[in-house]
């Protein structure tokens, strides 16, 4: 016997269905067809293609010029179309539809073969690389494939640019060692590639050459791509460029070093003119002790000599209203001269000096400090506070002046109006000693929370004695041991000066 229609349809590889031109319903189909729409135990012969194609989800637009069956059945020919079509359950899948027409003995158009082949995959495949396509010519990234020769089988624009080329296809079958200077080339063979290939990636720094010579700092990020089954079939990079990284970071560079020969240039200034200007002090300071005994001796002269008493009254108004009052104005002026000059020479040796790192107990320094202003705090009736400190590394004698100035600073800048109170406290933050100095002095206004620490620069300089050079030194005692200071303070309530130091 024969076998029936059903069972030849049976024994193909492809879905297969037979539809009735006259009223495009479905006269048979292969359990391969059934399958790719997702039809189980359904019968499915009689229903109109569509129904089973589209599942009356998603209507169909057939007839229309793309149909193939419509293309077949009108006009007889074999027609092949891509098509998405729906699965029962909605799901959309991508088919190559090939038509073929089956006629009766009169060569009329009765029947049509319907083989659907499903793309799905390609498809989707073919969409994703689309999607990545259109974002790689939108990215300033470098996109490359290559196989696992090294030779280039897809680059996007921007990489292209880099490479020198005028378009990505004239870079398609050159191997990638092309676009490296000729000193990386065998690092990037005989190491980089060897390390993909066993290791599945490799990222770094390595610039690339374009074919005018010109060199791209950039990071590489390059790795393996495999197939479905794992094994690997491309090698994938993607490239940023550096360039403008580099470049800031050369400017950089290259301040950093300006900023340290000005830096070292203006100590030396600092250091030079406040060592030197005290050789001329020291003369003023000694000769208006000169002058100050000289006018002494005539003061008694002329007390004692025989002279006129109209002249006597005369000359002894002019010593006492202007030479002794010079004589005052001029010692003071040499003494505050003598106390600027001493600080910049401090502030200039601190830049200057390396520092002498130590692991120091704050307990023991901080005995020695407050010994140093007993006086001050008996005298102010002052309660001072020093809680358990935490060692730090640090030069002891920088650290010393660090936090014997703010201390110092604490008790001069006290209100009046009520009792001192200082707390010097600290704890541990990881890797740093963080200390407080608090008062509850006249405190600091936000507007110049950031200023005090500038040379020179005092808040009252009316009110009480000082250069204004106390913080500065602070400040670039602190940076040199890669501290920071801050400073939080409520005006007319009191300051609280942290410093971290590392441990
Ligand atoms: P100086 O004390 O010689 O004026 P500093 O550099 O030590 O110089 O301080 C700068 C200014 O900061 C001071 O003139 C003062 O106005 C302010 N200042 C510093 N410490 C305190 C403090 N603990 N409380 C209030 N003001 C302070």
């Amino acid at each position: 016997m024969p076998p029936s229609r059903h069972n030849i349809l049976n024994s193909f590889d492809d879905p297969i269905s037979i539809i009735d031109v006259s009223n495009f319903r479905i006269l048979d189909a292969n359990d391969k067809y059934l399958n790719i729409y997702g039809i189980e135990n359904e019968e499915i012969v009689g229903k109109t293609c569509h129904e089973v194609t589209h599942h009356l989800l998603h209507p169909c637009n057939a007839p229309d010029e793309t149909c193939p069956l419509m293309i077949t059945a009108t006009t007889g020919n074999h027609a092949v179309n891509e098509h998405i079509h729906y699965k029962k359950n909605g799901e959309k899948i991508y088919l190559e539809v090939a038509t073929t027409p089956v006629t009766d003995g009169n060569g009329k158009i009765i029947q049509v073969i319907h083989v659907a082949r499903d793309i799905t995959k390609r498809k989707m495949m073919e969409e994703e690389l689309s999607i990545f396509k259109r974002f790689a010519e939108t990215s300033n990234l470098g996109y490359g494939f290559s196989d696992l020769d090294g030779d280039i089988i897809y680059i996007n624009s921007y990489l292209c640019h880099l490479l020198g080329e005028e378009e990505p296809k004239k870079v398609l079958g050159k191997n990638v060692v092309t676009y490296y200077p000729d000193d990386l080339k065998p690092v990037l063979l005989n190491d980089i590639l060897p390390t993909v290939l066993s290791k599945g990636s490799w990222k770094g720094e390595l610039p690339l050459m374009s074919i005018n010579g010109e060199i791209t700092p950039a990071i590489q990020n390059i790795s393996l791509i495999s197939d479905d089954s794992g094994k690997p079939v491309y090698i994938g990079n993607v490239i940023t460029n550096i360039s403008e990284h580099k470049k800031a970071e050369e400017d950089r560079d290259q301040l950093n070093k300006e900023l340290t020969r000005k830096n070292k240039e203006l100590e030396e200034i600092v250091y030079v003119t406040s060592h030197d200007l005290r050789t001329p002090l020291v003369n003023i300071e000694g000769f208006s002790k000169e002058l100050g005994k000289s006018y002494n001796d005539l003061t008694s002269i002329i007390l004692e000599e025989n002279i006129p008493e109209y002249l006597k009254a005369k000359v002894a108004s002019i010593m006492e209203s202007d030479i002794a009052e010079s004589l005052t104005y001029i010692s003071k002026s040499a003494y505050k001269m003598d106390s600027l000059l001493s600080g910049l020479l401090k502030l200039s040796r601190i830049g200057r000096s390396e520092l002498a790192l130590e692991q120091l107990d704050m307990n023991n320094l901080m005995i020695d400090i407050v010994s140093t202003v007993e006086f001050q705090i008996k005298k102010k009736g002052v309660k001072l506070k020093v809680s358990d400190l935490p060692s730090c590394k640090g030069d002891e004698a920088q650290i010393n002046q660090i936090f014997s100035n703010l201390i110092d600073n604490a008790l001069k800048y006290l209100d009046s109006g009520r009792r001192g109170i200082i707390k010097v406290s600290g704890h541990k933050d990881n890797d740093k000693s963080v200390y407080c100095i608090e008062d509850n002095g006249i405190g600091i206004a936000p507007e110049y929370q950031e200023k005090i620490y500038n040379i020179f620069h005092r808040l009252n300089p009316d009110k009480s004695s000082g250069e204004g050079l106390g913080l500065t030194i602070v400040s670039r005692a602190i940076e040199k041991h890669h501290g920071k200071v801050w400073v939080e303070s409520d005006s007319g309530k009191g300051s609280k000066f942290y410093v971290s130091i590392p441990a």
